[in-house]
């Protein structure tokens, strides 16, 4: 780890001044995943901006039915908030399944939702990788690539995004406010990361010095009929191999609203929207999961090591929807 300075912000606009006017200056939250990263020299930062303190610790109902939350809200007590258990279930059980009880109680919204790959040789420090080293090549395409994406990839890069939040957050409508040197944004969660495509180091659409200040959830009445499945290799403290979060609306027995969100096996969390399509107007019955589930993989891109996430994928939509029609 090199050394770096630590300053702590004393609110959102010295925050911004500071890592914005610092080009090796980056924000910590909880720092479960930059510290890591620093360990490992995957990152280098001269100067940390702690911004954990500052008062974005609310998750607060809004008008119309929807819910605020601020970026420093820890995993735990959000997952655990009346608001979200009841009106938004998937992003709860997406939470619940992430990480562990300890890094749950540290890690932070806003951290979440900029954590990076755990692709092993993006991790490693030394391999090439477009997303670490940009120009030096992509080990995983022919390498070790189990645990890589199969969706949204690109010659590139093959990294599967980790977060089992923001696959909750991509069907949710979800709309990321920020405070940066140029002023506040309204960022639609599903342009806020970006396809790996000939840049797979820029991750995100944020500047430098961009601070996450929120997360918006609209209203969703739907919502209260959703779950997140996630399928690992263990039962508790790992990443997901192949996830989804679905909802769905069923009235007089035909779906009205669908939504599904995988992860485990995208470059970024995944929206299924052609799924979705397949089942409005349908009955909600096995065939018409299933056909959802091959509708949510269509295009993927299997290498040697990950092509039982395909199968693995379609199957787990399909679980999750029908535990979801069965919830009444
Ligand atoms: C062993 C282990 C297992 C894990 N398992 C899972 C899992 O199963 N599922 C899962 O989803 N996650 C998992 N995680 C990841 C964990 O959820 C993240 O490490 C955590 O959410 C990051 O939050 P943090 O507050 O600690 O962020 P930090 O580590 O402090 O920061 C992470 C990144 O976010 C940036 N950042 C932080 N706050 C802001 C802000 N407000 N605005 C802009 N940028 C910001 C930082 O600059 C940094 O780049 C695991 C982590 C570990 C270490």
């Amino acid at each position: 780890m090199t050394p770096f300075d630590y300053v702590r912000a004393d609110g959102p606009a010295a925050a911004v001044n500071q890592v914005a006017g610092s080009p090796g200056a980056a924000f910590l939250a909880g720092g479960t995943g930059l510290i890591d990263l620093m360990k490992l020299y995957v990152e280098r930062h001269d100067r940390l901006v702690d911004v954990g303190r500052l008062p974005f610790d609310q998750v607060e109902a809004t008008d119309g039915g929807g819910v605020r939350i601020g970026a420093n809200v820890r995993n735990s007590d959000l997952a655990y908030h009346e608001l979200v258990r009841t009106r938004y279930p998937v992003l709860s059980e997406a939470l619940l399944s992430g990480a562990s009880p300890q890094l749950r109680n540290m890690a932070t919204v806003g951290g979440n939702v900029m954590q990076r790959t755990r692709c092993p040789y993006f991790r490693d420090g030394f391999s090439p990788c477009n997303k670490r080293a940009p120009g030096t090549g992509c080990s995983a395409k022919d390498g070790y690539n189990r645990p890589n994406a199969v969706l949204g990839v690109s010659e590139q890069c093959i990294a599967a995004h980790p977060s089992d939040m923001c696959v909750a957050l991509v069907i949710l409508d979800a709309t990321v406010r920020t405070q940066g040197p140029k002023g506040e944004r309204a960022i639609p969660f599903a342009d806020f990361h970006l396809p790996p495509g000939d840049t797979p180091d820029r991750e995100t659409v944020l500047e430098h010095g961009e601070l996450i200040t929120a997360i918006d959830l609209p209203a969703a009445p739907w919502a209260t009929r959703s779950t997140y499945l996630k399928v690992r290799d263990r039962a508790s403290y790992e990443f997901a191999l192949a996830s989804a979060a679905v909802a769905l609306e069923v009235a007089d027995g035909v779906i009205k609203t669908a939504r599904i969100g995988l992860g485990g096996v995208a470059t970024r969390p995944w929206r299924a929207a052609d799924a979705e399509k397949v089942l409005v107007g349908q009955k909600p019955t096995p065939e018409a999961f299933a056909a959802a589930g091959e509708a949510a993989t269509k295009g993927a891109v299997p290498r040697q090591f990950n092509g039982f996430k395909v199968a693995l994928a379609r199957r787990v939509v399909a679980r999750a929807l029908e535990a979801v029609a069965a919830v009444r």
